[in-house]
């Protein structure tokens, strides 16, 4: 491993997301020596008047199910340092820009920082401002990194006005928009499966694939997160950042190289051939939910802190057509939601049949063909599944499905990295490729807005989904519109 010497400065240090996924994921990088352990330091702030001591106890606490001894949480915890800090209050600033100063001199850390702003995104434009203004950035020579949490707007124009506030302080390339499910192992297998293999390549486009599907399920509704959920809803929540990132890396054509330009080149180029839908065409194309009651289980606009005049959507199925040679009359068909029959991931690629079947010529009988799907299960296991048909064992020509499956052994996912411990690792490494560019953001907005404007004009008749299904009825009725129907649906 290559380590790299680092200062770090995270905002929200105190914050539940930190405790959970960061320091675990920053752990992990010290004990397999990608951040160098004589040369790296933290620097965290939030809102209470914590000290080091304190802050300390809780990396241990946050690390030691990862640690191999409690010495090496300890010594790991010595490299963070803690200041209470109002990110809303400028002078603050200059006592930070003090202290990664001297951190810098006593790590030699090369001036390479790397800024994460974990907190409402509100404060994110103001963090990136001030650490500007107030020199917080290093100007000798090492690397300014900005890393920042969704949600990224929720607009077009929410969005853009985000941008351009983060613009001021820092640029495109030093900028890395978490989409944590650009770090999940089966996502970026994705790109391993077409770029590495002619056998898959050589039947991605719409001469043998008939359609492809997405779908994002939680078993779980909005528990705590209600307060924000409801100002969201599903369509902000999950479709405008990780299912549009999955959907491109599906649709995407072959970049040139590996390297985040490359991929990214590719990606935009995708995303600008989504077809952006009109009113009448959103009204069609894509449908929305909300869950009702179920036994015990109550309705969305009876959970806590949700008004119980809420038209807020739990749910989204829809429609997305990638306006270009290879997906011409391939629909991608895309759903999430809560209160789902199981929480899952899973991206199912249905191959069109035989354009003959000779077996039921022979035979004059109807056809037993199926149609052919690889399913990547992207949560909670990694594991793909090829479908085919075969023959059945015995006399005749009699045909059945038979699936080859390739699952992740124990020593594999082992050595799979949490999202959060792999994204933070290419931060360092200055690898954006699994990060969400501007252009791809916006113009993920833009096709989202259109959505959002319409069904904020329509009245929706909810609740329209029982907890424990897989959505409304209109989303198994979008697909059998086309003569299709959704591979996963129990
Ligand atoms: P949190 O509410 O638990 O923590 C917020 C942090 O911000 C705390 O450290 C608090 O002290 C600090 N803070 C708030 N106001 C401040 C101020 N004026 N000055 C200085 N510090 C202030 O939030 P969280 O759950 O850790 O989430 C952080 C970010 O990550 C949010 O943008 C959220 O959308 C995003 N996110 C969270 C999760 C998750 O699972 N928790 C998942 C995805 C994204």
């Amino acid at each position: 491993a290559t380590a790299t010497r680092a200062l770090f400065m995270l905002f929200g240090a105190t914050g539940d997301l930190a405790k959970r996924k960061l320091y675990p994921s920053i752990f992990n990088l010290y004990k397999k020596g990608y951040v160098d352990n004589d040369h790296f330091a933290l620097i965290g702030t939030g809102r209470r008047e914590w000290s080091d001591d304190t802050f300390r106890d809780v990396i241990v606490e946050s690390v030691s199910a990862n640690a191999d001894s409690e010495e090496q949480a300890k010594s790991f915890a010595s490299h963070f340092y803690y200041m209470a800090h109002d990110v809303t209050n400028p002078e603050h600033y200059d006592a930070l820009s003090d202290y990664a100063n001297k951190l810098d001199q006593q790590y030699d850390t090369n001036g390479n920082r790397i800024f994460y702003i974990s907190m409402a995104p509100n404060f994110f434009g103001t963090v990136a401002q001030n650490l500007k203004a107030h020199n917080c950035l290093s100007d000798n020579g090492g690397f300014n990194r900005l890393i920042i949490e969704k949600p990224f707007g929720r607009d077009y124009d929410s969005a853009e006005e985000l941008n351009n506030a983060l613009g001021k302080s820092f640029n495109e390339d030093q900028v890395y928009r978490i989409d944590h499910y650009l770090g999940k192992e089966m996502v970026q297998n994705v790109l391993a499966l077409r770029f590495g293999n002619p056998l898959v390549e050589g039947i991605w486009n719409n001469e043998y694939i008939d359609n492809i599907q997405v779908t994002l399920a939680e078993k779980l509704g909005v528990e705590e997160r209600a307060g924000y959920y409801d100002g969201s809803g599903a369509l902000r929540d999950m479709v405008q950042n990780h299912t549009i990132q999955m959907l491109t890396i599906l649709a995407m054509e072959d970049p040139i190289s590996f390297k985040d330009v490359d991929i990214r080149r590719e990606k935009i180029r995708a995303l600008k051939s989504m077809r952006v839908y009109t009113e009448d065409e959103v009204r069609k194309n894509f449908v929305r939910g909300q869950y009702g009651a179920n036994g015990d289980q109550l309705d969305y606009r009876h959970e806590d802190n949700v008004p119980t005049d809420s038209i807020t959507e739990t749910y989204v199925a829809g429609k997305v057509l990638f306006e270009n040679k290879r997906w011409k009359n391939v629909p991608f068909y895309i759903r999430t939601g809560k209160m789902l029959s199981d929480k899952f991931t899973r991206i199912d690629v249905v191959f069109k049949k035989p354009l003959i079947d000779v077996f039921a010529a022979a035979k004059g009988s109807e056809s037993e063909l199926n149609n052919n799907v690889l399913t990547l299960f992207v949560d909670p296991v990694n594991k793909i599944i090829l479908r085919l048909n075969g023959k059945k064992a015995g006399q005749g020509m009699e045909m059945q499905p038979i699936e080859l499956t390739h699952t992740q052994s124990d020593e594999e996912k082992a050595v799979t990295p949490e999202p959060y411990e792999r994204l933070i690792h290419d931060a360092i490494l200055g690898n954006a490729t699994n990060f969400a560019s501007w252009d791809e953001v916006s113009r993920a907005w833009e096709f989202a807005d259109v959505i959002r404007q319409v069904w904020d004009k329509d009245q929706p008749d909810f609740p329209n989904y029982t907890p424990g299904s897989m959505g409304p009825d209109a989303a198994d009725e979008l697909l059998e519109r086309d003569g299709r129907a959704w591979v996963f649906n129990s």
